[in-house]
């Protein structure tokens, strides 16, 4: 059989040099700050060179590798631009002003890449014992966002699931906050009859986090078990809907005046319990 000429050729991508801000690839580029346009692309951006090669390493294909065109001397730069290309990626090379534009930076990185966002269907996340998910209602701030998927990578966590009208983890701002983490950590969404749906049929040990909590955190034992920590919008807490249905209510102890944490340093204090209870963090 004749092969296919389409499979057979290698996707061999473009280099480009771009010093205009009006560039139409740098105004799309520029219009990935909004939501939308970034629903409609379908991708997100990120900064920094080790962060990219980190997200290469873990399988991440680049779309377009946008650096400083006083950075085409580095070698790690030529060797992921030319990684790119092979891959049927494209590259810019800007002037410092069109990246300075692109990341809203006066001082910006002098590496970019764009990426396809990417989602993992809920039915797809099986906690098996031993594993801690994040599940967190409607999380508003994208600082509070980035910094639990990173907090939630660093303890070892299994993936989050989005729950409710969330803000987007593919913002610059989240995927800042994140250090890198966005790269590693599984993000699943769902509303939350598709997440009672989810803890129904996996069997999840489903401990949420609540002022009103019966339990104090450092009493839940989450040892052999598949565990999820469920975790309140910033203003309004866990809705009664999603209350009711925890395994546990765990509270955080507080002294001195503040009403409540802050919902990342909450989520952090409850995700290092919890695996400290499953497995010996690494030193
Ligand atoms: N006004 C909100 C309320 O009444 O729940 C405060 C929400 S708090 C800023 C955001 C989330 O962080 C909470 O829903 C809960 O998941 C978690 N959280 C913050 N402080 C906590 C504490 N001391 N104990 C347990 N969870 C806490």
């Amino acid at each position: 059989m004749k092969p296919d000429s389409r499979e057979q050729k290698p996707r061999v991508g473009r280099v480009k040099e771009i010093t205009s801000l009006s560039n139409p690839i740098i105004k799309d580029i520029r219009a990935l700050g909004l939501k939308k346009n970034r629903d409609r692309s379908g991708r997100f951006m990120a900064e920094g060179l080790k962060l990219i090669i980190d997200a290469v390493d873990l399988g991440w294909q680049i779309d377009t590798l946008i650096y400083a065109a006083s950075a085409r001397t580095n070698p790690a730069i030529e060797t992921i631009a030319a990684r790119t290309v092979a891959q049927g990626g494209l590259v810019l090379v800007v002037s410092e002003k069109v990246l300075g534009a692109i990341t809203r930076r006066d001082n910006p990185q002098m590496v970019c890449g764009l990426f396809a966002q990417q989602y993992t269907d809920l039915g797809a996340f099986t906690p098996v014992a031993e594993q801690t998910y994040v599940a967190l209602d409607r999380v508003r701030d994208p600082g509070n966002l980035g910094t639990i998927i990173r907090t939630a990578d660093a303890a070892g966590a299994s993936g989050i699931i989005l729950v409710g009208d969330s803000t987007d983890p593919y913002s610059l701002e989240t995927i800042r906050a994140t250090m890198g983490s966005i790269f590693a950590m599984p993000i699943a969404r769902t509303d939350s009859a598709g997440f009672l749906a989810w803890k129904r049929d996996t069997g999840a040990f489903v401990v949420g986090t609540h002022l009103a909590g019966a339990e104090d955190y450092r009493s839940i034992d989450y040892t052999g078990k598949a565990s999820v920590l469920l975790m309140g919008n910033e203003q309004a807490g866990l809705p009664a809907t999603l209350a009711d249905a925890c395994d546990a209510l765990a509270l955080i102890p507080q002294a001195g005046r503040a009403d409540s944490l802050n919902l990342a340093v909450a989520t952090g204090i409850m995700l290092f319990e919890a695996r400290r209870h499953q497995l010996e963090l690494r030193r």
